[in-house]
């Protein structure tokens, strides 16, 4: 057994020292099985569970990184960033896209996932504020600060927080983009596979930290 000498002390009682350990976190995203090991720490006298601040990052780095296995299938914290963005409650949000009082809790849980169409409507608010401000006008919802929310409305609404920093997920934007550029060399649309190593690959190009994009 390794020394404990170099390992933090456990802040519950002090005389412990926290070990590594993961978490198998899996994801189903419609028929896709997605799993993503989480960091935390337990102490190996009292045995408590905590997850110190570098593991945390880590861990949202790694959640982040999942999203290219979900093909157009919305991550949680993408809906709820969506959400949080208009300052709508679950039951706003599920009343806008005509949805049970439940159904954003689930999606955001991941416990269920938008259906085809739902995605849909979700990734054109996404894209365009301007849809999303149709449905709620439609559903008699109002939408907080509308104006003010509209001002800002390029990245941070299509990004995911990751701690300290933010990961773009502007995926299909991009991927268009590169698409473009094949055409330009004589490709085109045909010479992308429609599956496979390629488009993951042109996906996870997108994967940029904000600062950089920006
Ligand atoms: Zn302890």
């Amino acid at each position: 057994m390794n020394s404990t000498k170099s390992l933090p002390l456990c802040p519950a009682c002090r005389k412990g020292h926290l070990h590594s350990i993961t978490h198998t976190k899996v994801f189903r995203p419609r028929g896709a099985e997605v799993t993503v090991e989480l960091l935390a720490s337990k102490c190996d006298a009292c045995g408590v569970q905590t997850t110190r601040a570098a593991q945390h990052d880590e861990n949202l780095r790694r959640l982040a990184a999942r999203k290219p296995q979900y093909g157009n299938v919305l991550m949680g914290e993408e809906i709820v960033a969506l959400r949080k963005r208009y300052g709508l409650t679950q039951q706003a949000a599920a009343k806008i896209f005509g949805k049970g009082k439940i159904a954003f809790s689930r999606y955001e849980n991941e416990v269920t996932y938008p259906d085809d169409g739902t995605t849909l409507m979700l990734s054109m608010a996404l894209e365009k504020p301007d849809s999303l401000k149709w449905l709620a006008d439609r559903a008699e919802v109002e939408l907080p600060l509308w104006p003010e929310r509209c001002e800002d409305r390029r990245m941070s609404l299509r990004s995911v927080p990751t701690g300290d920093r933010r990961v773009s997920v502007v995926g299909l934007v991009r991927y268009q983009s590169s698409a473009a550029d094949s055409a330009a060399a004589g490709g085109g649309w045909q010479s992308i596979p429609p599956t496979g190593r390629s488009q993951i690959g042109a996906l996870k190009s997108i994967l940029v930290p904000m600062k950089e994009a920006a």
